[in-house]
């Protein structure tokens, strides 16, 4: 477990998860439903703003799952989805026996192409396999081209999905991501901008979706006085206690999404000088980032030949973290043979990206120690 010394994305707690968690054990309530339940909710409610409701659940991948199925997605519908991100955006498509058509992505964000995106549409709907939902990740943090991705759902008259498990606290044009897709996932996984240590959220501004969320997650009991079920049900609430440590990380999210976007900042600023690194970061103002990851390419080309893999090794000697980044879906085993729609574009993200140490309780000691090692090692070779 203490392979290293400095993680790519630890929890950072406040101090204050365990009076909620207390709170839970005083009232001996610590199932699910309950005060921490309802109070976690009402948090990400205000967070968010507007309209939007939101369903506390034990995963964001539990919470991808219902959202599909809440949007119709049956077996044997395609359902459009971002090749470039985790795995677990797709799984939920395999659970429900729908198939999963991979879009690349686009080079300005690293999101969901838009070119791309209508491209498989007009395809598949000549193949006479109209998707039935389009699923996008705002990855790293970064949001997509939201907008451009909006409005093609509409013209083909598509449901959206946005996959926000990374973005909590990023915006686009001013609004909080998570707030986007006809349903939207936030997660609360250990290594997320902030845990509830597992724990996901549906968020919808539909009041019918945000209902039927609440009833399927709760193994779909029918309103009588015995446990009577119309239909398959599932136990997907998030505990009292987990919502506990949820409550207490939200009374920080501010402080944690002004330290992640200063580590960004700060990797921008060092890295500034030397040829061959570039930091992704917001390709204009429309884009929020909370910067849940820093990542960085790098050209081999223009330095000396030194590549990521060898940058992680360096890191990684010295017991430092770092992450290539996530390994295109229409490249793993499980999706190999699946439609792909696209170029290269997740491909070379994959073979030239390495996320860095990006943890809200990164020291600045320790920031300097990262760049250095990766400064030093290219200006060796
Ligand atoms: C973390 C993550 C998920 C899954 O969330 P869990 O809470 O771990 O189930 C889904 N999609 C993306 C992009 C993620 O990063």
């Amino acid at each position: 477990m203490n392979k290293y010394r400095i993680w790519i994305s630890p929890p950072h707690l406040s101090g204050k998860e365990i009076d909620f968690v207390k709170d839970a054990f005083d009232k001996n309530w610590i199932t699910t439903m309950g005060d921490n339940v309802t109070g976690f909710e009402n948090d990400l409610q205000s967070f968010l703003g507007g309209n939007s409701e939101v369903v506390a659940l034990n995963s964001g991948t539990s919470a991808l799952h219902l959202a599909l199925m809440l949007l119709g997605v049956q077996k044997g519908d395609w359902v459009l989805c971002q090749d470039f991100t985790f795995a677990a955006t797709i799984n939920p498509v395999i659970y429900l026996e729908a198939k999963p058509v991979l879009i690349d992505s686009e080079r300005l964000t690293w999101n969901l192409s838009p070119e791309y995106l209508e491209e498989a549409i007009i395809d598949c709907s000549r193949k006479g396999k109209k998707p039935k939902a389009i699923v996008w990740v705002n990855l790293y943090g970064m949001p997509a081209q939201i907008d451009e991705i909006q409005a093609i759902a509409q013209k083909y008259d598509i449901v959206l999905l946005e996959d926000a498990a990374e973005s909590l606290g990023s915006a686009y044009k001013g609004q909080k991501c998570g707030t986007f897709g006809n349903a939207s996932v936030i997660s609360f996984n250990g290594n997320k901008i902030i845990t509830s240590s597992s724990g996901g959220v549906f968020v919808s501004s539909d009041k019918a979706l945000i209902c039927r969320a609440r009833f399927l997650a709760s193994q779909a009991r029918d309103t009588a006085d015995w446990y009577q079920h119309s239909q398959i049900g599932y136990n997907y609430g998030m505990s009292n206690i987990v919502a506990g440590v949820g409550r207490g990380q939200m009374t920080v999210l501010e402080d944690r999404i002004v330290a992640r976007r200063s580590i960004n900042r700060y990797y921008r600023d060092v890295f500034a000088s030397i040829p061959g690194i570039t930091v992704h970061t917001e390709p204009d103002e429309r884009f929020f980032s909370n910067h849940w990851l820093s990542c960085i390419l790098v050209d081999p080309k223009q330095t000396d030949g030194v590549d990521c893999a060898f940058l992680r090794e360096k890191l990684a000697e010295e017991g430092i973290e770092s992450r290539f980044l996530w390994k295109p879906m229409h490249r793993q085993p499980i999706f190999e043979n699946g439609h792909f729609y696209g170029e290269h574009v997740s491909d070379e993200l994959f073979r030239t990206g390495l996320c860095l140490p990006s943890g809200s309780n990164l020291s600045t000691d320790e920031l300097e120690e990262i760049s250095s090692i990766i400064i030093k090692n290219i200006k060796r070779c």
